[in-house]
C-alpha cells in the first residue's frame, strides 16, 4: 500500500493495528507508520522500539505528514484529540475512526473540512490478528476509501462493509461477541472440572473445539442449525445437552442477551 498512516492515540487498539500492518508487511515502518500520543511518551517509545514506527509528540504534525489519519483515542478524548490535530487535518486527509459508538456525523461536525470519514469497529481479537471488523462510510467518503480501509483492516483479521445504521448490530455480535464465547468456555470448563477433568486439559480441548467449529462453519455451506443437528443422534450425549438447554430456554435467553447489547450500543451512540 502506497500510503502514510498516522495514529492519533497510541494505546492498545493502535498497537494491535500497527502489529498487524507490520506483520503483514502491508506498510513498511518507519516512514509509513506514524503515531502521536498526547502525554504518554513511554507508549511511543515502546511502539518505536517494537515496531519501528515514527513517533510524534505533536498530533497536528503527524496528521500533516500522513495520507490517512486513524483516530484511536477513547471516545471521551475525541474532542480534545481533534482540536489538537486540527491544523494537520486538511481536506486531503482521509480519516478512519475506531472509536466505539461514535458516529461518522459526530466526527464530521468537529472537522473543519469535508474529509472522508470511515467508521471502523474492530474487536479485541485484533490483538492476535483475528478481529472481525466492520467498516461503514460517512457522508463524504466513497467506495475507494472503504476499499483502502478494507485492505488495511484485513491485516488484523477479516473486514466487512456494512451500512452505518447496522453498526449497533455489529457491536452486539462482533464487538461483544468474543466475551460470549469465553463465557460458554468457562461453563464448559466448570462442567469438566465437576467431572474430574483437569482444568488445563479441559481448556485445550475447549479451545480446539471452538476453533474447529468455527473453521467448520466457515468452510461449510450448512446453517448453524444443520451443523448442530448433525452432531446429535437419538438418545446420544449431544441430544441430552440440547434437551437441558431447551428446558432452560437457553437459545431465547441468549438471543435476548445479544439484543440487550445491541440496544445498549444504540443508546450509547
Ligand atoms: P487506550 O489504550 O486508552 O488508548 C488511547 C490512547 O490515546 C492512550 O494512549 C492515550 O494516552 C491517548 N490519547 C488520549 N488523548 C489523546 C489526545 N488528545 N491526542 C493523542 N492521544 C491521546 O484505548 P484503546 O483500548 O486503544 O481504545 C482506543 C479506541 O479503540 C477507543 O475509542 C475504543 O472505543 C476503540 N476500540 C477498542 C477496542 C479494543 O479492543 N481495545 C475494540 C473496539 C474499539 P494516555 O495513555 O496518555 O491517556
Amino acid at each position: 500500500m502506497d500510503k502514510k498512516i498516522a495514529f492519533i492515540g497510541a494505546g492498545s487498539m493502535a498497537e494491535s493495528i500497527i502489529g498487524g500492518l507490520v506483520a503483514d508487511e502491508l506498510l513498511p515502518p518507519p516512514h509509513c507508520i506514524l503515531a502521536a500520543n498526547q502525554s504518554n511518551e513511554a507508549r511511543l517509545a515502546h511502539l518505536k522500539e517494537t515496531y519501528g514506527i515514527l513517533p510524534y509528540s505533536d498530533s497536528a504534525e503527524a496528521a500533516a505528514e500522513a495520507d490517512i489519519v486513524i483516530l484511536s483515542v477513547k471516545p471521551k478524548q475525541l474532542r480534545d484529540a481533534l482540536q489538537t490535530a486540527a491544523s494537520g487535518l486538511t481536506q486531503d486527509k482521509v480519516i478512519f475512526s475506531v472509536l466505539a459508538g461514535i458516529k461518522t456525523s459526530q466526527i464530521e461536525e468537529q472537522l473543519h473540512h469535508n474529509n472522508p470519514v470511515i467508521r471502523v469497529m474492530p474487536n479485541t481479537s485484533a490483538k492476535v490478528g483475528q478481529s472481525s471488523t466492520a467498516l461503514a462510510k460517512g457522508a463524504h467518503a466513497g467506495d475507494e476509501h472503504l476499499q483502502t480501509a478494507s485492505e488495511l483492516f484485513s491485516s488484523i483479521g477479516t473486514a466487512v462493509i456494512v451500512k452505518e445504521e447496522n453498526m449497533n448490530a455489529v457491536t452486539g455480535i462482533a464487538g461483544s461477541g468474543p466475551a460470549y464465547f469465553y463465557y460458554f468456555a468457562e461453563a464448559m470448563e466448570q462442567a469438566a472440572a465437576a467431572s474430574g477433568l483437569p482444568e488445563e486439559k479441559a481448556r485445550d480441548l475447549i479451545i480446539q473445539t471452538m476453533f474447529g467449529a468455527a473453521v467448520r462453519m466457515r468452510e461449510s455451506d450448512q446453517t448453524p442449525a444443520e451443523l448442530y443437528q448433525e452432531v446429535q443422534s437419538p438418545g446420544g450425549t449431544t441430544e441430552a445437552a440440547f434437551q437441558e438447554m431447551e428446558r432452560h430456554n437457553l437459545q431465547e435467553a441468549f438471543k435476548k442477551s445479544v439484543l440487550a447489547a445491541i440496544s445498549r450500543s444504540a443508546a450509547l451512540g
